[in-house]
């Protein structure tokens, strides 16, 4: 009987995990982490605020990486140091207002900041 029930949690518990996280429209990682997580709709709400008005630099940022978003599909690294996203062939720097605002919520995902 035991044994039937660890078998139906084994069976259950990713089916579960698959549910809960097909919505999010941002996704997180720390940096050279596994799996990404997906970010309540609130906290994702404050990082597509954040990129909404950014104006991308044609070229990347030798930055190092706290952690990796997935955003509409797209990878883009992130630097909570100086508030910089490095995405293909591209980057942008917030202001320090949204760079506060943005690591707050990332920390809620990953250790945080991983550099100093
Ligand atoms: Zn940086």
């Amino acid at each position: 009987m035991r044994r039937i029930f660890s078998l139906c949690l084994l069976i259950l518990l990713p089916a579960l995990a698959a549910c809960g996280g097909d919505e999010a429209a941002v996704r997180i990682k720390q940096f050279g982490g596994e799996d990404f997580m997906p970010m309540s709709a609130e906290d994702a709400a404050v990082i597509e605020a954040a990129l909404a008005d950014a104006v991308w630099l044609e070229e990347n940022t030798d930055c190092l990486h706290d952690c990796v978003l997935l955003v509409d599909g797209e990878k883009l690294n992130y630097h909570a140091d100086c508030g910089t996203f490095n995405g293909s062939q591209q980057s942008f720097s917030l202001s320090d207002d949204e760079r506060a605002a943005v690591n707050a919520v990332l920390a809620n995902y990953v250790p945080f900041p991983v550099w100093p």
